[in-house]
């Protein structure tokens, strides 16, 4: 979802509440959403439309991967965004400052919300199966093969 800037500067009321359903994209490695990310938004510019904060609450749930045998972790998952943004007077301004959006531009609160998704992500995530540090390597994370053929190789060279 795309807001324009002008738009937003303009409007009669300072808070512009914005009722956000999306299928956003989510990067297949962690997973897949398996719900639309919904919930309220609001846009409140600051009284010398220097800034514009947005502030949100929203919800979704995923398919996300376990950390042991990669298989689905069905996860709720729920953002509390908070973010303020400078209005920057031209796009190369914009580039130049951090968390800034273009006067003259668009917002995109889809790409907004979505790095608010990704940063809040559990750490830890797992389905409820059991570790496996046996012999069958395919059933091991990859990050943990590549450990255990360091402990191996550690070993071999110590005897
Ligand atoms: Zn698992």
């Amino acid at each position: 979802m795309l807001l324009r800037v002008e738009t937003l500067l303009q409007a009669q009321e300072k808070t512009t509440q914005i009722s956000f359903h999306e299928a956003i994209d989510f990067p297949r490695d962690l997973g897949r959403l398996t719900r639309p990310l919904v919930g309220d938004v609001a846009v409140t510019r600051t009284e010398d439309d220097r800034y514009l904060q947005i502030q949100g609450t929203l919800s979704t749930e995923a398919e996300l991967r376990c950390d042991r045998c990669l298989g689905p972790v069905p996860t709720a998952l729920s953002i509390d965004v908070d973010e303020v943004l400078a209005v920057a007077d031209s796009p190369i301004e914009a580039l130049e400052v951090d968390e800034a959006v273009p006067a003259t531009g668009d917002l995109d609160l889809s790409d907004l919300l979505r790095q608010y998704l990704l940063l809040n992500l559990p750490s830890r995530k797992l389905c409820g199966c059991k570790p496996t540090f046996g012999k069958d390597a395919s059933q091991i994370d990859p990050r943990w093969q590549k450990l255990e053929a360091l402990l191996s190789r550690t070993t071999e060279e110590d005897s």
